[in-house]
């Protein structure tokens, strides 16, 4: 027997159909059941009617409880009532799998949903989101390889960090310690000298204190790492990546974010150039509306939010204080108190979705910024090695997956663009 998607069979509108898929929902009386059924494409009403079916199967119909698995064999035809505007005659039906009492129904909390991930995942809600994110993975791929670059691979265990201690996991390594990876960029700057234009998308592990609703400790950044590329290469390659995003997952999931409330007008509007703002700059704008920030502080939540307020697109922060930027971020040679580089901010609050820089090529400057970051040069050998044979200007930038998945599907809180969340509060399923 060949089996049909719910959609394909939608679009067939007519004549016999397989399919097979869970119960969605299910309501009999004493001479009709009807059964709502759902695969990946679809949902769609079949209804089993007494008079029409052998005993045998109205027997089964009757032991269909809400997620067992089914095939189903019937007459597709076009219902304006029924909640797709398709409905089956079904004519045989067969149990795959039983269900016992779902333990989901309408109304949970948000800890009971999340408790219950492994089945919670079956739900509408779920199943588009999870769609667009694997569309933003397709995305980032497509970006990059059209373009020539190299998917590679750094390691998941690393001796040294690369965004600053307080966040890393310590894991035991036999009889030492290593660390899970945070980035993959110190390795990747070895790569370049090698593969010129690479990317990668990966995981990365961060012991995330505080509780917000866009940290995870296991989350996937995309990230590139340029030879020959400049800070103002960079900055392009940047938000076009953001904007082809955007353009693939309306051409391929408008159905998907509609389902999710997003507003698809407001998203076609989003095209590259983005506007770009110093750091200075921001905090002159800010003062006008009466928050004021001493030079040299990191921008917080609640400014990034602020200042993003302002526009309809991403904006893109410069020039941040040199002294609290990682090692590896240059100065600027036309301000020295700042550094070469910039975080993307999304609209809407959604926050920081990449940070990025030019790299520092001085081995001297970098190792003094490593001691006043309290950490030890000499753990980093390998990497000035990078420089002392044969360096060349190079720039890149990581950009969160989830924070993006979590703009685009316009969700409140970033658990709901992975699977399986993992965060200080959350380690199971
Ligand atoms: P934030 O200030 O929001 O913590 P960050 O400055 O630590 O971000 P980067 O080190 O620049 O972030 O990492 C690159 C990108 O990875 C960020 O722009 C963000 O989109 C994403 N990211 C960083 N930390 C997390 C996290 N804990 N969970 C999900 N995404 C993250
Ligand atoms: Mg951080």
């Amino acid at each position: 027997m060949e089996f049909i998607s719910v959609k394909k069979s939608m679009e067939k509108g007519n004549g016999q159909v397989n399919i097979r898929g869970w119960c969605y929902r299910v309501r009999n009386s004493n001479k009709m059941a009807f059964i709502i059924l759902r695969d990946t494409t679809e949902i769609i009403q079949c209804v089993v009617e007494k008079s029409n079916v052998s005993e045998e199967i109205w027997n089964e119909a009757l032991k269909v409880t809400m997620e067992c698995s089914l095939e189903i064999t019937g007459e597709i035809k076009k219902d304006e009532r029924a909640p797709t505007g398709y409905e089956i005659s079904v004519s045989s039906l067969k149990i795959v799998g039983e269900s016992d009492t779902f333990p989901i129904t309408k109304d949970q909390s948000p800890e009971f949903l999340l408790d219950n991930r492994h089945l919670w995942l079956r739900s509408r809600k779920m199943n588009a989101i999870l769609k667009v994110r694997s569309s933003v993975f397709q995305a980032i791929r497509k970006f990059f390889n059209d373009k020539g670059f190299y998917e590679e691979h750094s390691p998941m265990f690393s001796p040294t960090s690369c965004e600053g201690g307080s966040t890393l996991f310590e894991v035991k390594y036999f009889d030492d310690v290593v660390y899970l990876t945070q980035s993959w960029q110190l390795y990747a700057e070895a790569m370049i000298s090698s593969l010129e234009k690479i990317y990668t998308i990966a995981p990365c592990f961060r012991a995330e204190k505080s509780k917000t609703s866009r940290h995870l400790s296991e989350f996937w950044m995309a990230e590139t790492e340029i030879a020959w590329y400049k800070f103002e290469d960079i900055l392009k390659n940047a938000e076009d990546l953001v904007a082809f995003i955007i353009k693939y997952v309306l051409e391929n999931n408008e159905g998907q974010l509609k389902f999710l409330g997003q507003d698809i007008e407001k998203l076609k509007k989003i095209k590259a150039p983005f506007p770009r703002i110093t750091y200075t700059q921001v905090l002159e704008e800010l003062k006008k509306d009466g928050i004021n920030i001493e030079w040299g502080k990191d921008l917080r939540t609640v400014e990034e939010d602020a200042i993003s307020k302002k526009y309809e697109k991403p904006i893109i922060i410069t020039h941040y204080p040199k002294k609290i930027m990682a090692f590896y971020k240059p100065k600027d040679p036309n301000d020295p108190k700042t550094a070469l580089c910039f975080d993307m901010i999304a609209p809407d609050g959604y926050g920081e979705i990449i940070g990025g820089s030019e790299r520092d090529t001085d081995i001297e400057e970098m190792k003094k910024a490593l001691i006043e970051q309290g950490e030890k040069p000499e753990k980093y050998e390998w990497y000035f090695d990078t420089r002392k044979y044969g360096k060349v200007p190079h720039s890149g930038y990581g950009l969160g997956v989830e924070r993006v998945i979590a703009w685009l599907c316009n969700l409140d809180n970033i658990k709901d663009t992975i699977p399986f969340p993992r965060t200080m509060a959350r380690k199971t399923p």
